[in-house]
């Protein structure tokens, strides 16, 4: 029998870990998949996809920096991918192609997993670019008391508030957070890719703070280790949101949602022997 082929789309790609995760959910589920990694030109991602799907691909996962492009190219949307305006997961339907975002899905999953209580919670988005686009609509419908977008470019945190039109958002610059601790802080600026560090006060940390990064590597990050140092109650990395936007993007694939935990716990070991 053929393998059914997707993949994802992103530059740089090589780093991806999607290719492997996708696997272990098919092999999970007796699913006969072929799913590569594709290294789209910058300027070039609407051909890449097409020849893709002429060469008889049936959906792909995309990441940075296309999901933009990829909400653009779009027949049909699911409500988060219109609300965030970032699309992370393409699939054809009677030939439409139709966008969904499940980055928010990944994050809130996690979140719960680690149970980190949302709801009234003081929230704090760290970072205004597509993965802090794409989150906003799960970390709404969570309930929390309030949402701030704080970004370094402050002009993009704003607006991002006035795209979503919620009063639970508010938004500033890094410079502009008010003192006073936040529930749960959300790193989602792309500053640990380069060993840095959103530069914020550390008076946004208090004793009951959940500090989460959407980065991940074997050792605790940058980030996680600063919150750590300045009294944070948890520190979270950004491998079981990875693994969960990857599993919901699988289930509207193909239909069942795969277990999630022993994948999260597979990828750990590998990336704590170096592999
Ligand atoms: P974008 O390029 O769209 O946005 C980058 C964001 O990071 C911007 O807000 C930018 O601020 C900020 N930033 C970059 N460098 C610095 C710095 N040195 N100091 C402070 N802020 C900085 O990237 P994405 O939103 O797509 O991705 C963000 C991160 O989230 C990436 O590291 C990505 O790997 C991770 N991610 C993880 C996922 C997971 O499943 N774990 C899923 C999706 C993303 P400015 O506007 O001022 O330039």
């Amino acid at each position: 029998m053929n393998s059914r082929q997707y993949c994802v789309f992103g530059n740089p790609i090589k780093q991806s870990r999607s290719p492997w995760i996708h696997q272990q959910f098919a092999s999970q589920l007796n699913i006969n998949i072929d799913y590569q990694a594709r290294l789209a030109p910058e300027d070039g991602f609407a051909d890449a996809f097409k020849s893709f799907v002429a060469a008889g691909g049936e959906g792909a996962n995309v990441t940075a920096p296309f999901k933009e492009q990829a909400w653009q190219l779009c027949d049909s949307l699911s409500t988060t991918a219109k609300a965030s305006g970032a699309v992370n997961t393409l699939y054809l339907e009677r030939d439409k192609l139709c966008g969904d975002n499940t980055d928010g899905f990944g994050l809130v999953a996690d979140l719960h997993r680690q149970q980190v209580q949302l709801i009234d919670a003081k929230i704090l988005l760290l970072g205004a670019g597509g993965a802090a686009r794409g989150v906003i609509p799960a970390l709404l419908s969570e309930n929390p008391k309030s949402l701030t977008i704080a970004n370094r470019t402050a002009s993009k945190a704003h607006n991002l508030q006035n795209h979503f039109s919620d009063s639970r958002i508010l938004a500033c610059g890094f410079d502009e957070l008010q003192a006073g601790s936040f529930d749960v802080i959300i790193n989602a600026t792309s500053a640990g890719l380069a060993q840095q560090r959103p530069d914020v006060s550390s008076s946004i940390i208090g004793a009951n703070t959940i500090c989460y990064d959407m980065v991940y590597q074997a050792k605790p990050t940058g980030f996680m280790t600063w919150c750590h140092d300045h009294g944070a109650s948890q520190c979270i990395d950004g491998l079981g949101m990875l693994v969960g936007q990857a599993a919901k993007s699988f289930s509207i694939w193909f239909g069942t949602m795969p277990d999630i935990d022993p994948v999260i716990e597979e990828l750990r070991r590998l990336l704590i022997q170096g592999k």
